[in-house]
């Protein structure tokens, strides 16, 4: 191999010989070398992508001292222990350890007898510290998590903050940073931050190709009822359950362990009790964990078939870090979020508790003087309760409006903290509207989220297995084909729009009600089938009015929306609740029952009845197609059909669209893309 720069290293030759891989993961290359070459970059890839060679391996060809900054020590000891296993001279200095050794550690490190030290952020608060780094320019400076430096990432970590203030002494290092999870706002407060340069960035691998994503309304008092009839099957298992609260999370597992090996995982027990259950569920001895939001950072278990929220989340973010533990083996994993519009409520009331008003925080910065004042004066002064003024103080300190230093003494900080508490007091509040609407949404999850994440060149390819893309493959999700009468109103709709740009969903129900058809939520519903089908695209918009902000949803047609005629087969699936084995007891309209199958009654179905030879002949056949054609798109097998589908068509030997289309399981969306190709085969076999 010819390398265009003789003196560029050879990382490829450096990943075999030092961390013994035998190549490289995606992006990984490309992302050496650009640190290599000395720019300034921002990685955001998830949990378990190997972020951490990508500081590792420039490290290491660009010589010198790398110097991690790591907020979490659990992660700078495993990474260190790592490197040291390696053979590499490694030091690092937290609060967990003996003085003398973060001694030690500055002598090697000043003496340039280190590759890496590892230190947590809140060392640069320490008198000379700072100073002493800065003597020895880090060769290259990698800060991981770096999500904790915004005030926007979901652990915000002041300490992090006050980064940025010192990494202009430790210059010209190129500045790595590195994080699972940041949206394009955290992104660039990222950059903003650190006075990154011109970094290149690096936003990928969101996709989880194996994760069929399901969100389904259901009422609180349901929700015990279903996650047990969900985890009944043993093949939905391991699973871990997000339970929002911990007294839930205890009522949930005492369910759930009645049935299986279940237990509860919160912040409220004991540190012991807590490592007992990590430890029984990863070595397979737990079933399943109903857990706070507390459980899962050290999780590294692959096999989690199934990952329930039981609740909604607060944000997407966490909620996507949640549902990514679920298959990483790569095999077929599905999850479920249960939300109803109580949830919000409960929202609110932790949004307000973990948020106090402004005028909290005013009090106790009123209260302070020129003079440093002890806390327990600060308190009585302010005037507010323990709890009040400890959730106030903390605020005010993140955002500079108070110092307090190691013994317990508080002094004025800068005016600012009120705008900068504001503005990222109503960011939380919008990032709970954003999984309000995901959960409203009725387009691919998946792509929702890849989308969510920046990773804009991926966002626009549907998954194929989420309840929007394959609705008739939903576990929990109850679709029913639409009626006559809805499916005359899909039309009605379509010709509305086929002339305009869009529509606000309102001027459409106001058109049509005039007609006497519809109300909103069956308007809605239609829309939502309607973009589940293809036909047309719904979008979250917003206007002004009387000084507040007002969100509508608009609808637009679709190229095949376009196409639509009467004289058409139409297929739509309307969303119907929840399936009859789960939660079906507050059906109201039995009419409806009738009209969709029984999840049971399927499943029965398929398993029932064996194919003939000549069926067997017809569904071996279209396996090979089927491989090819996955193969071709680069999915798996099952996104194009699934094993069931496929041999519903070889028993059924569809002749036309529209015969293909009444097989269970090929949706108007499989009939466009494949139908074709699979009627070819099934003609064949004749
Ligand atoms: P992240 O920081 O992105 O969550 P890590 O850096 O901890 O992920 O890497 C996750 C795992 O992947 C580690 O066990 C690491 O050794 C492994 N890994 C990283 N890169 C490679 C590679 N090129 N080939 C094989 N394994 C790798
Ligand atoms: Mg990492």
């Amino acid at each position: 191999m010819v390398n265009a720069n003789p003196h560029a290293p050879d990382l490829k030759h450096l990943l075999q010989t030092v961390f013994g891989f035998s190549s490289f993961r995606a992006n990984q290359e490309a992302v050496c070398r650009a640190a290599v070459d000395g720019r300034d970059l921002l990685l955001v890839m998830p949990t378990g992508s190997g972020k951490s060679l990508c500081y590792q391996l420039p490290a290491l060809a660009l010589g010198g001292t790398a110097l991690v900054i790591s907020p979490l020590i659990a992660l700078m000891e495993d990474q260190a222990a790592k490197l040291s296993a390696l053979g590499l001279r490694v030091a690092r200095i937290h609060s967990g350890l003996d003085r003398a050794v973060a001694r030690q550690a500055c002598v090697d490190y000043l003496q340039g007898g280190l590759q890496f030290l590892f230190i947590a952020p809140e060392r640069l608060r320490v008198p000379g510290f700072p100073e002493m780094l800065a003597k020895h320019k880090p060769a290259l400076i990698a800060i991981d998590e770096a999500h904790c430096i915004s005030q926007w990432g979901h652990d915000f970590r002041p300490d992090y903050r006050m980064l940025g203030q010192h990494l202009p002494a430790l210059r010209p290092a190129p500045v790595l940073a590195l994080t699972a999870t940041a949206t394009p706002t955290v992104q660039s407060d990222i950059v903003e931050q650190l006075a990154m340069e011109r970094p290149a960035k690096f936003i990928h691998g969101f996709r989880r190709e194996n994760l069929a994503i399901e969100v389904v309304e259901t009422p609180v008092p349901e929700r015990a009822r279903v996650v047990c009839g969900l985890l009944a099957d043993p093949a939905r298992r391991p699973a871990i359950v997000y339970a929002p609260s911990r007294k839930q999370a205890e009522l949930l597992a005492g369910e759930l362990a009645a049935r299986m090996p279940a237990a509860a995982y919160h912040a409220g027990l004991d540190a012991e009790r807590r490592e007992q259950v990590q430890e029984a569920f990863q070595a397979g001895k737990l079933d399943v964990v109903v857990a706070t939001i507390a459980f899962g950072m050290g999780i590294d278990k692959a096999d989690i078939r199934t990952v329930i929220h039981a609740g909604l989340p607060a944000t997407l973010e966490g909620y996507y870090q949640e549902i990514g533990r679920a298959g990483r083996d790569g095999k077929q994993s599905r999850t479920f979020l249960m939300h109803s519009y109580a949830d919000q409520r409960t929202h609110d009331f932790f949004l307000n508790r973990d948020y106090p008003p402004p005028g909290d925080l005013e009090r106790v910065y009123r209260a302070l003087g020129e003079n440093p004042l002890p806390l327990d004066e600060l308190r009585n002064s302010s005037k507010l309760d323990e709890e009040a003024f400890d959730k106030a103080l903390e605020k005010l300190e993140i955002h500079g409006g108070v110092k307090v230093d190691y013994n317990g003494t508080a002094t004025r900080g800068g005016p600012g903290w009120k705008k900068t508490y504001t503005v990222q007091a109503r960011h939380r509040a919008e990032q709970l509207e954003k999984v309000v609407r995901y959960t409203e949404s009725s387009a691919c999850r998946m792509a929702a989220l890849v989308g969510h994440f920046g990773d804009e060149e991926d966002a626009n390819r549907q998954c194929g297995v989420c309840d929007a893309c394959d609705p008739e493959g939903a576990v929990l999700k109850l679709f029913r084909r639409a009626s006559a009468a809805e499916r005359e109103l899909a039309h009605a709709i379509a010709d509305d729009l086929r002339p305009v740009a869009y529509k606000a969903a309102g001027t459409l129900q106001r058109g049509l009600e005039l007609a006497g058809r519809v109300g909103r939520d069956e308007l809605n519903a239609l829309l939502d089938g309607m973009t589940r089908a293809g036909l047309i695209e719904q979008e979250d918009a917003v206007y002004e009015k009387d000084g507040e902000v007002r969100r509508f949803r608009k609808a637009r047609l679709t190229e095949k929306g376009m196409e639509m005629r009467r004289s058409l087969p139409l297929e739509l699936l309307i969303a119907d609740g929840m399936v009859e084995e789960f939660g079906g007891g507050r059906r109201e309209k039995p009419a409806k029952v009738a009209a969709a199958k029984p999840r049971a009654a399927k499943k029965a179905e398929a398993q029932v009845a064996a194919l003939s030879p000549g069926e067997e002949a017809l569904a071996a056949r279209l396996k090979e197609w089927r491989t090819a054609e996955a193969k071709r798109l680069r999915v798996p097998a099952y996104v194009v059909m699934h094993d069931r589908t496929l041999n519903a068509v070889a028993r059924s030997r569809p002749k036309t669209p529209r015969e293909l289309l009444l097989v269970d399981g090929m949706g108007s969306a499989k009939v466009d893309r494949f139908g074709a190709a699979i009627l070819e085969i099934s003609a064949a076999e004749i």
